[in-house]
């Protein structure tokens, strides 16, 4: 459809930027990141400003590394690999945004999952994203659950489920556009790398969700690329 046409010749111009200018910005903003630093050990009255310079430097480099995964080539890096190490992986990643928050992490993995044909750092980046926007829908004490099963003979189905504020309908239009966040410190790329890097598995990804109920996105991958 000409939407889908327009959401493509989007992505692939914002691909395109990125890969050009986000390795450019990344050498000066390592540099910033040294001096502010050195900086920092010299005048300790002033910590309090060194700190949001910091925090605002890594909030660059988080929108640059995303906005590069968005320019990378198609031809990802697949290799076989086992689900479980990788959300086992990913999970204890994610502990510490959870524990700041009181949210219990719940994993249940069927057995004997086959092992799958995917890029592993793409798929945790995936699952880092889905956490942690579970984990950031929620109130304190919340509990996100994860589950993992085979789908069907060709594809495995991952689940992350929250209870948390749920999606309105306008908001469901607009999830996967670039920059939009409903967050004060939100990006808006989670979503939408999200989706570049499944489409590049050939996978799926599907949101149900009900407003002060809670949100289930479900990502199925094939097993074989
Ligand atoms: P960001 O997290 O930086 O806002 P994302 O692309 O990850 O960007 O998400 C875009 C928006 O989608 C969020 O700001 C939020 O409004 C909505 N959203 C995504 N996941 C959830 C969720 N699990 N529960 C409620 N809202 C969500
Ligand atoms: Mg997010």
């Amino acid at each position: 459809t000409y939407e889908e046409l327009r959401h493509k010749e989007k992505l692939a111009f914002i691909g395109e930027m990125a890969t050009t200018i986000g390795h450019e910005i990344r050498n000066p903003l390592a540099s910033l990141k040294g001096f502010t630093q050195l900086q920092r050990e010299k005048y300790p009255e002033d910590q309090y400003y060194f700190s949001i310079m910091d925090k605002e430097v890594d909030r660059i480099n988080t929108i640059v590394n995303d906005l590069l995964v968005l320019g990378r080539p198609r031809s990802a890096h697949f290799t076989k690999n086992n689900l479980k190490n990788i959300i086992e992986y990913v999970v204890s990643i994610s502990q510490q945004l959870a524990n700041q928050k009181n949210t219990k992490i719940d994993v249940w993995i069927e057995e004997d999952l086959p092992l799958i044909e995917c890029d592993e750092n793409q798929i945790k980046q995936v699952l880092i994203n889905l956490i942690k926007n579970g984990i950031e829908s929620m109130p304190e004490d919340g509990k996100l659950k994860i589950h993992v099963k085979k789908a069907d003979e060709n594809s495995v189905s991952i689940s992350v489920i929250d209870h948390g504020c749920g999606i309105s309908k306008e908001e469901m239009t607009n999830l996967f556009e670039p920059f939009f966040t409903t967050k004060e410190d939100g990006t808006g790329l989670g979503l939408m790398v999200t989706r570049k890097i499944i489409e590049d598995h050939q996978g799926k990804i599907e949101i149900e969700s009900e407003v002060n109920q809670g949100t289930k996105v479900e990502v199925l991958l094939p097993i074989r690329q």
